[in-house]
């Protein structure tokens, strides 16, 4: 197992970016039925403060979905990977270039494996996802069309995360979204600490770790990250001492 990350001395050398599930809520049985726990937005909130707004929420969900998830707070954050973008001072960027070929491989996938039972295909602005967690037995048939449609559309690529596959935009990814929210205020010129749980939080690691960053991976599994906690729970733990300025040991 990875070693727990080292203490962030002054917190106002650092920027924080956070995936949700998994990472900042357990993964549930359906994504409409995740939750962050009060006491971690409590935690968000002072790191936020104490960090000049240098909190983001790195995700694969929608921005909106996000937000749902974070109470009355509203971060910095990527939606979608990064196809949708937050600065601190609210802008938002999305790119529709490619919005109407979603179309396609969204009739696609629900026609192909939409009506399976347990399946929830979910269109997003510019991405189309399948999830199967109710249906794990399907994962290969699911795995086949995806891989079949983005054949023959190069723009787009395949990323497969917990009983999730997602067609997104061949340029997004978390690590590029990271790298776009470090270049404006209140994250440029910070160190970039990144925590995620899943496949598609790895190009987020790589970035942060070619930025002398700290990149946490939650759970097992091979991983990019230098840094580690055994559980979600653990890592929220850790969130929780940061935000009061403790050092959290007795629970090490
Ligand atoms: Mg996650």
């Amino acid at each position: 197992m990875r070693r727990q990350p080292p203490q962030l001395s002054n917190l106002a050398d650092f920027a924080l970016f956070l995936d949700v599930d998994g990472t900042l809520a357990d993964i549930a049985a359906r994504p409409a039925l995740a939750e962050v726990a009060p006491e971690t937005l409590a935690s968000l909130a002072i790191l936020s403060s104490r960090m000049n707004g240098a909190v983001a929420i790195i995700s694969g969900r929608k921005l909106d979905e996000v937000d749902a998830l974070m109470g009355s707070q509203k971060f910095a954050a990527a939606g979608i990977h990064g196809a949708e973008l937050r600065g601190a001072d609210g802008t938002v960027t999305v790119d529709h270039a490619l919005a109407p070929t979603v179309g396609e491989l969204e009739a696609a996938l629900r026609g192909g494996i939409g009506s399976a039972d347990g399946i929830i295909v979910e269109r997003k602005p510019v991405s189309v996802a399948v999830h199967y967690r109710e249906n794990p037995a399907l994962h290969d048939e699911i795995h086949e069309l995806a891989v079949q449609l983005v054949r023959s559309r190069p723009q787009f690529k395949l990323m497969t995360g917990k009983m999730i596959v997602e067609i997104l935009p061949a340029r997004v990814d978390k690590g590029a979204a990271i790298w776009a929210l470090m270049q404006s205020a209140p994250f440029a010129g910070r160190t970039p600490v990144f925590a995620g749980d899943d496949v598609t939080d790895e190009d987020g690691f790589s970035v942060v770790r070619g930025m002398s960053g700290i990149s946490i991976k939650i759970g097992d599994g091979p991983s990019k990250a230098e840094w580690g906690f055994p559980t979600a729970a653990c890592f929220r733990e850790w969130l929780r001492h940061l935000s009061l300025g403790t050092t959290g040991n007795s629970t090490a």
